[in-house]
């Protein structure tokens, strides 16, 4: 479904992502890892190209990503793309129906009566029928960021992006939330997630990368990667987290 080729990324002269070559296959749930600023978020950014990069490429469904587009066919790819923030990033001034329907309307022309009675279907789906008429601000933490993927949802993209959706969460909110993620993946969609939940890595995962200083250093199943880690820091970042 996606593929990075030689993917580089700097700031100026710092080098971000030195080389970025993956795939994720049409299904597949990849969890990336890796210490803090080794580059996660911008590598997962540049899939739905909130980033530019400065060279390689990066196909999803065989499109290059990254060619000459306008603005339009950029919205465009980026619905097919769902991406879910560590901050939610909700419209604070629409109810939770309306966060959801929004995008369909005005990027899909889908009718307005459909569209809200499919945004009630998947805050029904990621447990939160009661609180379709609630706003933002009257919402949790995890209830926000449930309805944040609902929203991702409302496109029918065929991949979702998932960048620390639970690190900025009270604990006992970080769980409702992998099990959305969870039935998603149960579901066959294809999902790239950047997470320090390593339980979900191990559970729901078909295949992890360890990235540090802009470089994928290890690809491996789950059971590989947290029995049997082959690169010194990838150990080093697992009996850190112990
Ligand atoms: P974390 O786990 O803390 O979220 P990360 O692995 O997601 O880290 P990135 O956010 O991708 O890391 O950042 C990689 C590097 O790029 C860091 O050194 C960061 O300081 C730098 N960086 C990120 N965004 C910018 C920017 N807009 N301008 C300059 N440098 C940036
Ligand atoms: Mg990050």
């Amino acid at each position: 479904a996606i593929r990075l080729s030689n993917v580089c990324k700097s700031y100026g002269d710092y080098p971000v992502l030195k080389g970025i070559d993956a795939s994720v296959a049409r299904g597949e749930v990849v969890v990336i890892c890796g210490p803090s600023g080794s580059g996660k978020s911008t590598l997962i950014r540049t899939v739905n190209r909130l980033e530019e990069i400065n060279s390689g490429s990066i196909f999803f469904e065989g499109q290059d990503i990254h060619a000459p587009m306008g603005g339009r066919a950029l919205n465009r790819l980026r619905s097919r793309i769902g991406f879910v923030f560590q901050n939610f990033n909700l419209f604070p001034h629409l109810s939770a129906v309306d966060n959801v329907a929004m995008s369909p309307v005005r990027v899909k022309g889908v009718n307005p009566a459909e569209a809200h009675d499919k945004a009630l279907k998947l805050l029904d789906r990621v447990g939160l029928a009661e609180k379709a008429f609630s706003y933002p601000g009257q919402l949790s933490g995890g209830q926000q960021q449930r309805v944040a993927i609902a929203r991702a949802l409302a496109m029918e993209p065929p991949v979702m992006l998932f960048d620390e959706p639970t690190s900025a969460l009270d604990p006992e909110m970080v769980g409702e939330v992998l099990n959305v993620m969870k039935s998603l993946a149960a579901d066959g969609m294809t999902m790239m997630c950047v997470t320090h939940e390593m339980g979900f890595a191990r559970d729901v995962a078909d295949r992890i990368w360890f990235i540090d200083a802009g470089e994928i250093i290890e690809e491996a199943t789950p059971e590989d990667f947290f029995r049997n880690p082959k690169h010194p820091r990838a150990q080093r970042f697992l009996a850190d987290l112990r």
